[in-house]
């Protein structure tokens, strides 16, 4: 895992050498203060010569103004290093999750992955930058102040470092309730904006119901519970402060006593004296700084373990190695002994048999649940069949690229889904390179032009978050648009009008029949008028296709269909 942590690190190792250069050089000038606090208390002083102690105090000035460079440079670059491997982090894991599987999706909360993707991130990278170029810099530093230490008066030296041990495990205590506090910080984050999300997504229901006073109460309890997660975090917070005053003064008043007996003993220069009571103040420093780090590593181990396990996930079902990219499908369809189940849970498909030509619009009827929609997702592989075999054109489907498939296949849906941006971006999602011409035709089609018109800013009008300032009729027509910019070889309609109203459905019914016009369309409908167009029938039933043929055919059999018909469709009857 360490290995996979550092290959990060490998586009930036001049970044990283750079920092850790400063960051060795800033410790060193840490360490030269009490060094020329100890010449000039010794050495200077006794001489009384102005000149030279006014040049070594601009000497010393000199040296910190560059080391406030040193501490700027570890400050900006150092996180820039961090925030460069938590973005290229970042934009490998979007890639990858975009490549994952419906199915995958299917069982994902979002929540869940946009916290890995913000969270988790921004965690490693503050371990990216903080982890090993502040560890390395902080035991420099150390272990240089007890150099000097060692080399000023051993016995002291030793007699000081006993407590650093000590020191370590006090930050260090405090620092795993530090860190336990803010991971229910955090979570309760989480809660609080899901809380918020899910209100926000469902508002239409929430004032539907007048359920605002409920929604109010179960979001006061998630402040709530986020208000005592950040006192309890302070709190903690407050104590360490306290206490760590405390504990540092009395590693000082230790070193003054120790350091006053050595004096008087004539052990010590004053000089040497007051260099090691800096050199004290100067350890307290790192200590707190690999505390931090110690800190902050579970944190960040386990967001990268987390994102190792995404990485890791096996992506969609790849192309075949020599799989073909065909241009242009036909649109010819075949399915053989097609079985298929939904994970962990029981076949849903149990040998599927048809086949449709190119061209040919077929209906598929049946009751809810019997498998329609199931049978047109395995289409564009967004779900892998258990058994047999789905072809178009006499290429089984596994041997086209995921491209080409796709690219060949268009799926109208009863809840369409449109994107928070302009109609123009919506439209143009079909053929992203469309021109305005290619657009406004599209949306000719789709009989759209005058409400696009009619809008005061156009194609560039916003239309909302799922596209909520549109209307159903009108949501449906942007769908439809986008499709004639497609130009799939096959068109699946699934459910496409059944959530309009009768007349805005009769009205879309035209912009669909022509956008099927030259295709193969599979079209999944319960209105009597949208079926009996279609050319041939296939009934679904849990048995598979249990009956096939037009309306006339099929209600001659006096079979499943004219069941269905008669349950379902009399009162389309008594409407026309
Ligand atoms: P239809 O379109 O004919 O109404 P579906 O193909 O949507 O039926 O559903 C067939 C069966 O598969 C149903 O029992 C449904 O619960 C189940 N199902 C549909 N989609 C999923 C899914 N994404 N994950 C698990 N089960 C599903
Ligand atoms: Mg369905």
């Amino acid at each position: 895992m360490l290995r996979a942590f550092m290959s990060y690190y490998k586009p930036y190792k001049r970044l990283f050498a750079f920092t850790l250069f400063c960051g060795i050089l800033a410790g060193a000038l840490e360490l030269a203060f009490p060094l020329a606090v100890n010449q000039v208390i010794d050495n200077l002083l006794p001489s009384g010569n102005w000149t030279i102690i006014l040049w070594s105090a601009v000497g010393l000035l000199a040296l910190y103004i560059f080391n406030g460079g040193f501490h700027y440079v570890i400050t900006y670059w150092g996180h820039k290093l961090g925030i460069n491997i938590e973005t290229d982090m970042r934009r490998e894991l979007f890639d990858h999750i975009q490549k994952q599987s419906v199915q995958y999706f299917d069982n994902t909360k979002t929540g869940h992955l946009i916290s890995r993707l913000t969270n988790d991130l921004m965690d490693i990278g503050e371990v990216a930058h903080h982890g090993p170029e502040e560890v390395a810099i902080s035991i420099m530093t150390l272990l240089g102040a007890f150099g000097i230490m060692l080399s000023i008066n051993w016995q002291l030296a030793v007699m000081t470092f006993v407590l650093v041990p000590f020191l370590i495990v006090f930050t260090y205590f405090f620092g795993k309730k530090m860190s336990v506090a803010m991971t229910w910080m955090f979570s309760s984050i989480a809660d609080f904006n899901s809380r918020v999300e899910n209100n926000v997504t469902g508002i239409r229901v929430v004032k539907a119901f007048v359920n605002e006073g409920h929604e109010s109460e179960k979001f006061s309890h998630n402040n709530k519970g986020f208000r005592a997660s950040k006192l309890k975090a302070y709190k903690i917070m407050a104590k360490y402060t306290a206490s760590s005053q405390i504990v540092m003064k009395f590693l000082l008043i230790f070193v003054l006593l120790c350091g006053t007996w050595f004096v008087i003993n004539g052990q010590l220069t004053y000089g040497e004296f007051v260099a090691f009571v800096l050199l004290a103040n100067v350890m307290i420093g790192p200590i707190n700084k690999l505390n931090a780090v110690m800190e902050m590593y579970p944190k960040g181990i386990a967001g990268f373990r987390r994102y190792l396990d995404l990485l890791n996930m096996k992506p969609e079902q790849e192309d075949n190695p020599n799989a073909i990219h065909v241009e242009k499908l036909k649109g010819d369809i075949e399915y053989k002994n097609v079985v298929f189940g939904y994970e962990n849970k029981d076949k849903v498909l149990n040998g599927v048999n048809f086949s449709i030509r190119a061209g040919e619009t077929v209906a598929l009827v049946g009751p809810s649940g019997a498998g329609k929609t199931t049978i047109c997702s395995l289409l564009p592989r967004f779900y892998e069949i258990d058994n047999g075999e789905i072809s178009i054109d006499d290429y089984n489907i596994h041997d086209l690229t995921m491209a080409s498939l796709r690219e060949q296949i268009g799926v109208v849906q009863q809840d369409v889904f449109l994107f928070d941006a302009s109609i123009r971006e919506n439209i143009a999602y079909g053929k992203l390179d469309a021109t305005d011409e290619e657009i406004w035709e599209a949306a000719e089609r789709a009989q759209m032009t005058t409400i696009i018109k009619s809008l005061p800013e156009g194609l560039d009008t916003l239309i909302g978050e799922r596209g909520v300032k549109l209307s159903g009729g009108q949501k449906q027509r942007l769908s439809i648009a986008r499709m004639f910019l497609k130009n799939p070889a096959i068109l699946i309609l699934d459910e496409a009008t059944s959530a309009l109203d009768t007349e805005t459905e009769a009205a879309i019914q035209s912009a669909l029949a022509e956008l099927a016009v030259g295709r193969t369309t599979i079209i999944i409908a319960h209105r009597l008028a949208t079926i009996k167009e279609a050319d041939r029938i296939f009934v679904v039933t849990e048995n598979g296709i249990e009956e096939e043929g037009t309306h006339q055919e099929l209600l001659q059999k006096k079979g499943a269909y004219s069941r269905l018909h008669h349950a379902q469709f009399d009162f389309d009857y008594a409407g026309a």
